[in-house]
């Protein structure tokens, strides 16, 4: 930990000046992002991430990871501030060698201790997928319990969670808060990279010479289970790979209003992200 440490527990203040409260784990979710929120207007990730880890959800907050394509960034700034952060990482079972080399490789050279796979249940395992072909016949059924009632089980303990999304993903997501109450968990959802683009990505990864997912090479901006995700040809959304051929679009871990939008194809600045 260097000098980011030290804004945890810095006071704040608004746009006028007057000194915020620090918000704690007394306050509702909801009351606690919208101060959060207010705190934090114009704080760069690097100061959002240590304030949320140091300050306001000491040992009660992790980052879900996927170790995807531009995962290193927020890996990377989380090391810096506490590499013993709980990283959750969604190994389903079905994702791509790839993937798991990259995942053991990035959290070896950024020194994080504390990656934690989180597996499906082999009882929901048994009873829904013994085949392991679950994916072709109902894939939201496959993504419901391969990622997210596993990823439910593991944030139980947790007050609040990171996120890689960030605006320029989606239309749904044009208005996402840097901090977000989440319906009915009592947790708040943590977006450090709210206001970032795929250009701003990739200068951070440029600029640390992180280590790039082998399939970002390859065609595979967007990366997700080896089943459902297929190359990009130039020009088409980054997410076009996801679920080819099908109406699904996310795997229901994040829900953005009442419905799933993809951007359009080509639109600027969209950035490819877990989940
Ligand atoms: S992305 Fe495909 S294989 Fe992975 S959990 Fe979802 S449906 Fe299953």
């Amino acid at each position: 930990m260097d000098d980011l440490g030290q804004i945890a527990g810095a006071a704040f203040s608004d746009e006028t000046g007057a000194e915020v409260p620090t918000p704690s784990r007394r306050h509702t979710p909801t009351v606690a992002a919208e101060v959060l929120n207010r705190m934090h207007r114009g704080s760069a990730p690097e100061e959002i991430l240590a304030d949320t880890i140091l300050g306001q959800y000491p040992g009660g907050v992790a980052l879900v990871s996927s170790f995807g394509a531009d995962s290193a960034v927020l890996l990377h700034m989380v090391s810096r501030i506490d590499p013993a952060l709980p990283v959750l990482f969604l190994e389903t079972g079905m994702l791509f060698p790839e993937t798991l080399a990259y995942q053991r490789r990035l959290a070896a050279e950024l020194g994080l201790t504390d990656v934690r796979l989180v597996r499906p249940a082999a009882d929901d395992l048994a009873a829904e997928d013994p085949d392991g072909r679950l994916h072709g016949t109902d894939p939201d059924r496959c993504c419901a319990i391969r990622k997210t009632l596993p990823l439910r089980r593991a944030l139980a303990p947790f007050d609040a969670w990171i996120t890689g999304r960030k605006r320029a993903q989606a239309e749904t997501r044009a208005g996402m808060a840097v901090f977000e109450p989440e319906d009915g968990t009592g947790r708040v959802k943590v977006n450090p990279l709210a206001d970032w683009d795929l250009r701003r990505v990739r200068a951070h990864i440029e600029a640390w010479d992180l280590p790039r997912h082998p399939l970002v090479a390859k065609g595979y901006p967007s990366i997700g289970c080896a089943p459902c995700t297929t190359r990009v040809r130039p020009g088409e959304d980054p997410r076009a790979g996801r679920w080819r051929g099908r109406e699904k679009i996310e795997c229901g871990i994040h829900f953005d209003g009442t419905r799933w939008v993809r951007t359009p194809p080509g639109a600027a600045g969209v950035v490819s992200s877990f989940p």
